[in-house]
């Protein structure tokens, strides 16, 4: 049987205000629009999975950063993981699977760049988006890059049930090093110390993150993967050893404008720490290396992940609002289909 043809009406979410303080479900609105006709060239992918991702929290504001703003009035920004479904170009035929930038629509027209053929059919078609797509290469790129840790070492990583922390740990354990996550309550930490393997894990929001931070490190600190910012950096940072290396990828506690400063910056200077910011997307030409050992480790179950799903486009704004608050446990994507 051949494949069915897309249909007329694409669904798409755009951004047509620029939140002030945290994201509003009116910041979007869902329109439909008809598909174009394919030219020579191109091919139509259905979307299944959307990925929300904290980045997009920064792209809805208009200031400078180290990406131009999403436009306002049009679809919004986002991985997408399909299936093509119609196709006028030579590489890219119907059935192909493929790891694409089309944002929050359901159907995606495309010549072809910036689109790639999922590389292992292996991996679950969702985990291109996580454990094996951006935000696991961004475990890999800080933690073998930056913090470069030795066996015997003690790695901690914040945010560490989500989709970059959780792989962070698990990649530090195999460097042979004692992994220690934070995370928000005590059903994360059991997962991220149960179920990824990691040696302990700081419930922060139990209130003595110090205290917890500095029993979960006996011998100190080496490697920090820093997800979240304020005053988890700052615990972190009183626990760092001398030369310790800290993997600066994120800071989410300030992504809606709260400030988040350091009341100890004196010890990056006391310690001799190594503190390094880094956006993955400026290293693409070592995704190929880390997609092909996380591609591996996932079918050889040696790599774990866990997925938040929402159903449903018209979905994908709350969702992204519990993600921005911490609501999501593990990789967070909205399901399309
Ligand atoms: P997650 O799946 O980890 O989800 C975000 C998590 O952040 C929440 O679940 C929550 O977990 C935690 N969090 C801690 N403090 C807060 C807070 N104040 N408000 C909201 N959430 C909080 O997301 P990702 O793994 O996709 O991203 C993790 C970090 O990595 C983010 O900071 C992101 O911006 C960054 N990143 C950076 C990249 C780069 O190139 N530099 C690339 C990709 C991601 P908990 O309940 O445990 O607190």
């Amino acid at each position: 049987m051949s494949k069915p043809l897309s249909p007329l009406m694409n669904r798409q979410v755009l951004l047509v205000s620029r939140p002030q303080g945290a994201v509003a479900p009116d910041n979007f609105k869902q329109v439909e629009t008809p598909l174009p006709p394919l030219g020579e060239g191109q091919f139509r992918v259905r979307n299944h999975f959307l990925s929300l991702d904290p980045y997009m929290r920064g792209r809805m504001n208009d200031g400078k950063s180290y990406a131009a703003p999403q436009p306002l009035n049009e679809v919004m920004i986002g991985g997408t993981v399909g299936e093509v479904v119609e196709s006028r170009h030579p590489r890219f035929t119907p059935g192909t699977q493929v790891i694409g930038h089309f944002g929050w629509q359901e159907w995606g027209t495309s010549d072809g760049t910036g689109v790639q053929a999922v590389p292992n059919p292996q991996v679950p078609l969702s985990a291109w988006l996580g454990a094996a797509g951006m935000p696991g290469v961004t475990a890999w790129y800080g933690l073998n890059r930056i913090i470069a840790p030795q066996s015997g070492q003690t790695v901690v990583v914040s945010a560490a049930s989500g989709a970059v922390g959780s792989v962070v740990g698990q990649l530090a354990k195999r460097a042979g090093c004692r992994a220690v996550g934070i995370a928000g309550g005590a059903e994360k930490c059991r997962y991220v110390v149960e179920t990824l393997g990691f040696d302990a894990c700081v419930d922060y929001k139990a209130g003595h993150l110090q205290q917890d931070l500095k029993a979960a490190t006996p011998e100190g600190i080496d490697g920090h993967f820093e997800n979240v910012g304020g005053e988890v950096l700052d615990a972190v940072l009183s626990q760092m050893n001398a030369f310790g290396r800290i993997a600066l990828c994120g800071m989410i506690a300030g992504y809606d404008g709260q400030p988040v400063p350091l009341r100890q910056p004196a010890l990056i200077l006391t310690q001799r720490l190594k503190l390094e910011g880094f956006i993955v997307t400026e290293h693409l030409d070592l995704w190929p290396q880390a997609q092909t050992l996380l591609a591996e480790l996932i079918v050889q179950k040696q790599l774990h992940y866990r997925e938040s799903v929402v159903q449903g486009l018209e979905n994908a704004p709350e969702a992204l609002i519990g993600l921005l608050k911490g609501q999501n446990f593990g990789k967070q994507l909205v399901r399309l289909i």
